[in-house]
């Protein structure tokens, strides 16, 4: 069997030793019989697998107490409505466009709210075509605002908020982290409410990862769905309804896999390793590979690049496949490449990748 060195934005990479477990357990898990695909949400097998999975992730983030871990289902395109659906209450909230995904929570939350509150872009990076961060003490920002949205990996644009860039302080701030949860270190205690779909950093798709501070449950309408209602999910453990079971146990396994690697500040300084190595060799090779975002805020995860000459891109994508480097493609808003660099990359694939873009620049410069 010939694994490839896969670069895919998402659904993405995940650790081989997770797939490995899950192809043994899939038939009997743990001696149940049965797979955990199979299994009752309600049985005391899959009850289990739930709190371990968020044991894990509540150690591995820090989280503290004072906050709910929900495993939602609808994907962080699905958080964009359900966000302003229940932290808005017919108020404003602020938002920060930094990229493509925080341009698309922006509307999405402009629609839902239709008439009952408003919805405001609080700076945007846009004009200068998503290279950099705005300045934090020139933001437009609305005292009375329920909450701050910003994405903090922006997976087109490939810009990624450091974590020293001040964030306001005049209201809860809601991170979308889906592109680089659990790639380092992060001060839960600073965000109101944290999310992230799994299929880039966590598992596979389907489960959509959510981190909300108590104070901010129940400001839901009561015309709000109660699948849509955090309070009434976290009520119920995420279990209103029947979760995307499979999804959550692999999630699971990945925490553990993370655990086992040493937690976050051991997977940060891997994943530095890699995007400094990357990084480097785009800059040294004098205009034939370039990178345009500003370099403290270029992101460790999503590494866009383009080739100066836009005519060999092709050549780019078979050669890099014919050598098992795959789904390098850039994303069409971007164009060029893409290397997204999860934490499931091991360092190795990056040396292979830069390896052949050496080689690539030398024989075609
Ligand atoms: C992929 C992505 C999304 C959309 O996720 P879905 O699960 O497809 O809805 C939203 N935000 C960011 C930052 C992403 O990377």
């Amino acid at each position: 069997m010939a694994r490839v060195w896969n670069f895919s934005a998402g659904p993405a990479a995940l650790p081989q030793p997770v797939l490995e477990q899950v192809r043994e357990e899939m038939l009997d898990w743990h001696g149940a019989g049965m797979g955990v695909m199979e299994m009752s949400h309600r049985g005391k097998e899959f009850t289990g697998i739930v709190e371990q999975a968020e044991a894990d992730l509540r150690e591995l983030l820090g989280v503290p107490a004072g906050y709910k871990v929900l495993f939602l289902q609808g994907g962080a395109t699905q958080q964009f409505a359900q966000i302003p659906m229940n932290l808005l209450a017919g108020g404003s909230a602020d938002y920060l466009v930094t990229g493509s995904w925080s341009k698309k929570a922006l509307k999405e939350a402009q629609r839902v709210v239709a008439g009952s509150g408003s919805v405001r872009c609080a700076g945007s990076t846009e004009g200068g075509g998503f290279l950099d961060l705005p300045d934090p003490a020139r933001l437009d920002l609305d005292p009375r605002a329920a909450y701050f949205h910003l994405c903090t990996n922006e997976t087109i644009h490939g810009v990624e908020v450091p974590p020293d860039y001040a964030l306001p302080t005049h209201a809860p701030i809601v991170a979308d982290m889906s592109s680089h949860i659990l790639s380092r270190p992060v001060d839960v205690s600073r965000y109101g409410l944290i999310y992230a779909g799994a299929q880039k950093n966590i598992g596979p798709s389907g489960v959509t990862l959510v981190i909300v501070r108590d104070d901010l449950l129940g400001r839901a309408a009561p015309s709000v769905p109660s699948v849509m209602d955090f309070a009434v999910m976290a009520e119920h453990g995420s279990m209103l309804n029947t979760p995307p079971t499979f999804a959550i146990y692999v999630a699971g396994l990945v925490f553990q896999w993370l655990k086992a690697q040493g937690g976050l500040a051991a997977i940060e300084r891997v994943n530095a390793a890699k995007a400094d190595l990357l990084y480097a060799c785009i800059d040294a090779s004098d205009g034939f590979y370039r990178n345009p975002v500003a370099a403290a805020c270029r992101s460790r995860m999503n590494v866009p690049f383009t080739l100066a000459d836009g005519a060999l891109d092709a050549a780019f994508l078979a050669e890099t496949k014919a050598a098992g480097l795959v789904s390098l493609k850039g994303h069409k808003s971007f164009g060029g490449m893409r290397a997204s660099i999860y934490n499931a990359m091991p360092l190795d694939g990056v040396r292979v990748l830069v390896d052949f873009m050496n080689d690539f620049a030398r024989c075609k410069a």
